[in-house]
């Protein structure tokens, strides 16, 4: 449903009401609530996939990327009881006697708003978080993914009340609309950009944020590597929904000495996947709309294009492109890429390129490719990025064990697994403390005390 803010405030007011009763503090009610989702999600396999093919010609087998979260469902079915579980800690032996816990609490209402790239995942997946920790809530999916946000619509109004979970749809009014409203959290997926204007709205009503956000994520090869299985995962991370992915590797910054062989086997492998002539392979995405096909065209009119550069204005097209002959400072090293382009950076010593990667802001993800462990534990101390993988692309994002999100620029906060039910959680300190006993040492007069704080304070 697309609204007017007094409709929005209404919604907002009944949740609120339905808050309040205190229901979703049940668990056995957030259980049978994750697994009316469930069987949402799987009864809507073939309208999501539908969805996504015609936002950005998905193939049927990428459309199952949207729900790589399905398995976190089962997950928190099987785990809510414990996870929600008031924790006991200890405490300090002058506080005695006394008991301390820590009780996980629902926020209240939610605000999940999401992007056009994974335009089901993005919303569904901390919905799920925000259910099992027993909130209400209002999800917006981005209104440039138009099909897949009418899919999550009707999911939405046909699987929950909406005094409980809605959909709003609508473009960046209705987002600004939901963000003029009172949440108890918001959750937002998108570019930096906008992740600072939600942040800008959160703040009036100090309500706390996650954002997920972008960025350059690096990709370093190093001279020690597997080849083959180098260039098949790069390529593979990179052209995958035709680069629009906010984990794909945005530019490759390759040990000189290794550049050319490299070079060739994405190459060799852009065809193996794709065949002669991408445009028509089944298994390859277009670009979701004009106003980025026009911002990614631009990017060609640089370097020196070694495969691909072909394009389609009115397919919104673009043929899975590496362009060599790049430097820091050009064009397409200014900002996140996002697209099936992919510019090529090279280096002598792996000092040398963690400088130039430490001197921009913090990557979403960074790839480092090499089989030498001193130089993967180097990485992994001289530089900061919200996850790495190592000697692949793009899986990390999906182990939910893995708390997933940026650091800096590239965002606030993380989710998927035990992390999103956290994520949408309060942790509430309860210290209950006993009566039998009462020691005299804090109470004034405080006349010879001195001595026995600082031996407590000191200890
Ligand atoms: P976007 O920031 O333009 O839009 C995201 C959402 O914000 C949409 O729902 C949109 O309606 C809303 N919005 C846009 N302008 C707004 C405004 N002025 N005020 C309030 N709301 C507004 O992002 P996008 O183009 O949809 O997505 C691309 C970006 O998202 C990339 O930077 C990508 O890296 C990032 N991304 C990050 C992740 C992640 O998990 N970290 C995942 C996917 C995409």
């Amino acid at each position: 449903m697309s609204l007017e803010q007094s409709s929005i405030t209404k919604i907002l007011n009944q949740q609120r009401q339905f808050f309040a009763t205190g229901k979703t503090k049940n668990i056995e009610f957030r259980i049978e609530q994750l697994k009316k989702l469930k069987k949402a999600v799987s009864n809507y396999q073939e309208k999501i996939a539908a969805a996504v093919k015609a936002d950005l010609n998905r193939p049927k087998f990428e459309a199952y990327f949207e729900l790589t979260f399905f398995t976190e469902i089962n997950d928190a079915i099987k785990k809510l009881k414990s996870w929600a579980k008031p924790r006991r800690v200890s405490t300090p032996i002058e506080q005695f006697p006394a008991g301390a816990k820590i009780y996980p609490e629902p926020l209240g209402i939610v605000l999940i708003i999401g992007a056009w790239n994974y335009p089901f995942q993005l919303v569904i997946s901390p919905l799920l978080g925000a259910i099992a920790a027993g909130n209400c809530g209002i999800i917006k999916p981005s209104e440039i993914a138009v099909n897949t946000s009418e899919v999550v619509a009707d999911l939405i109004t046909k699987t929950f009340d909406s005094n409980y979970i809605a959909a709003i749809t609508g473009g960046v009014e209705i987002s600004q609309q939901l963000l003029a409203e009172k949440f108890d959290y918001i959750f937002f997926t998108g570019g930096t950009k906008v992740g600072k204007i939600v942040m800008e709205a959160a703040a009036k009503n100090l309500t706390p944020v996650t954002l997920e956000l972008g960025g350059k994520s690096p990709c370093i090869v190093d001279d020690n590597i597997q080849l083959e299985y180098t260039a098949k995962r790069i390529t593979w991370g990179k052209f995958i929904n035709a680069g629009q992915t906010c984990v794909a590797p945005d530019y490759l910054l390759v040990n000189k000495s290794v550049k050319s062989d490299l070079l060739e086997k994405i190459k060799q492998f852009i065809k193996e996947f794709y065949g002669e002539n991408p445009a028509d392979s089944p298994d390859y995405c277009r670009i979701i709309n004009e106003k980025q096909f026009n911002r990614l065209n631009d990017f060609l009119q640089e370097g020196k294009i070694i495969i691909g550069g072909e394009i389609n204005s009115k397919e919104r097209y673009i043929s899975p492109t590496i362009v060599d002959g790049i430097n820091w400072d050009s064009a397409i090293m200014q900002s996140e890429i996002f697209g099936p382009i992919l510019p090529v950076l090279e280096y002598e010593n792996l000092d040398e390129a963690i400088a130039q990667i430490n001197s921009r802001p913090q990557p979403l993800s960074l790839y480092f490719f090499s089989l030498n462990k001193q130089k993967q534990e180097q990485i992994l101390r001289e530089t900061s990025s919200g996850n790495v993988c190592i000697n692949d692309t793009v899986v990390q994002f999906a182990v939910p064990s893995l708390p997933f999100g940026g650091v800096g620029n590239s965002g606030i906060g993380s989710y998927h697994g035990k992390a999103s039910f956290d994520t949408f959680s309060h942790y509430k300190s309860v210290l209950k403390r006993g009566l039998w006993l009462d020691l005299n040492i804090r109470y004034a007069p405080y006349k010879n005390k001195v001595g026995l704080i600082k031996k407590i304070i000191f200890r």
